[in-house]
């Protein structure tokens, strides 16, 4: 390929270092000519990757805007403030700190200021769809703090608000902390709230996969009832991969102050404008329309897979992500994610509640619509996609089916492009 084919910002990378260069045009490729369901996943828009990709990667910026112990700050500043004002906007937060390197680091902000060591956190099942940082015992939350799980109830699959509030008010926690990375319903922080007022907890919202839809009111807000509120900025809110944290004013010193100096050194500028991007883009009204197709999408999703006679962990999906037992059908989750992804369709294998199967294993897949439906499909491609992984899973060591979706899907992608200047460049490649 003559390297004028190459997207700009690839130039340097190809003569300096041409096995990253490479490895990168192949993602570039396998994320164009791919349906990317991975509930966690998202496509950013270009202006955030360049901001992602800027020189701020080259500043040191220890402190916060204004309060720096390194010079030359004075545009670092400009979008750290700009990320700051505009994520207090779009979830009418009383204070934002935009500096966690991550989500499981925003989680250990809040954890590392309100509780000691030993001290006991209320946190969901990492088997029911609670997130490792909530407690699992590889974690440094389970290992730091004493953890009382809570998790859905067998019959209908959803959060067994009666046990946990039994629980909160046995146990005393000094932390409730409510959001999953694997619940298809939505979260009752009402309910969250009034049941740790009854136990004399905090409440801690960790809105990581649902930001965006929390963002266009297209589920509740955690602000008006939780203590702290966490996010990542990379799942449905579209924007670079990192965390955030938020809380009203009176906390807004103890927080800064336990991220940096007491988690973290150097925030990542680069990503911190690329934040900023995202939050403007999330106060834009399309973002609405976005955040609502995605919830849309995913029920098409859920209805073409019941019709097809796949069950569904808890009877649907209120969100952007739906739990199929694949167990059902007779699969395991490692099995169905392997051939789908022959197929060209990228899920997750993932435990559903009272899983018999090892994690590595797993009974069911995890699906979501976020990275679709930025690629721009709607209903009736969305209806194709379900009828596909019917397909594949009816069947799933049957190569010419694979082969043939294979197919139909890259024709799909086609139709949808990615990224269209790079999926361009990449296609030149080729020939
Ligand atoms: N919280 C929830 C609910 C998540 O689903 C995740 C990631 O999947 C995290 C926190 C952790 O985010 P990160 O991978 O950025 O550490």
């Amino acid at each position: 390929m003559m390297s004028s084919d190459l997207p700009p910002r690839l130039r340097s990378l190809q003569a300096v270092d041409p096995d990253i260069a490479q490895a990168i045009e192949s993602e570039v490729e396998r994320q164009a000519s791919t349906l990317e369901l991975i509930a966690s996943e998202n496509f950013v828009s270009e202006a955030v990757l360049e901001a992602a990709g800027s020189v701020m990667t080259n500043k040191y910026a220890e402190g916060l805007p204004g309060r720096r112990y390194y010079g030359g700050c004075e545009f670092v500043d400009q979008a750290e403030t700009l990320a700051i004002e505009r994520a207090k906007k779009l979830f009418g937060a009383e204070h934002a700190n935009v500096q966690a390197h991550s989500g499981s680091q925003a989680n250990m902000a809040v954890y590392i200021t309100v509780m000691k060591p030993g001290e006991t956190m209320l946190g969901m099942d990492l088997a029911h769809g609670g997130h490792l940082t909530h407690g699992h015992r590889l974690n440094f939350s389970g290992k730091t703090f004493h953890i009382v799980s809570y998790g859905v109830r067998r019959d209908i699959e959803t959060i067994d608000y009666d046990e946990l509030e039994r629980i909160a008010i046995e146990q005393k926690p000094r932390l409730i902390v409510a959001g999953a990375s694997a619940y298809p319903r939505r979260l009752d922080f009402e309910r969250f709230a009034a049941i740790a007022g009854k136990a004399g907890a905090l409440l801690m919202v960790d809105m990581a996969h649902i930001a965006g839809l929390v963002a266009a009111g297209v589920h509740s807000s955690p602000f008006p009832h939780a203590d702290f509120v966490t996010t990542t900025t990379h799942k449905t809110l579209r924007g670079p991969r990192g965390g955030a944290v938020f809380c009203r004013a009176e906390n807004a010193k103890k927080i800064d102050k336990v991220v940096f100096p007491g988690i973290q050194g150097g925030p990542l500028m680069h990503v911190i404008a690329a934040k900023a991007v995202c939050f403007r883009e999330a106060l834009l009204p399309e973002f609405g329309d976005y955040q609502r197709q995605i919830v849309a999408n995913a029920k098409v999703l859920a209805d073409t897979l019941q019709a097809a006679g796949f069950r569904l962990v808890s009877g649907g999906t209120d969100t952007h992500l739906l739990l199929v037992d694949v167990a059902s059908r007779g699969l395991t989750g490692k099995q169905a994610e392997k051939s789908l992804e022959q197929a060209g369709i990228t899920v997750n294998k993932n435990a559903i509640p009272f899983d018999t199967h090892p994690p590595m294993v797993a009974s069911g897949i995890r699906i979501g619509t976020p990275a679709v439906t930025t690629r721009g499909l709607k209903e009736p491609e969305i209806r194709q996609v379900g009828q596909w992984i019917s397909t594949v899973l009816g069947d799933p060591e049957n190569e010419s089916i694979i082969r043939r979706v294979r197919g139909e899907v890259e024709e799909l992608t086609e139709k949808f492009p990615l990224y269209e200047n790079r999926r361009t460049a990449v296609a030149q490649r080729s020939v």
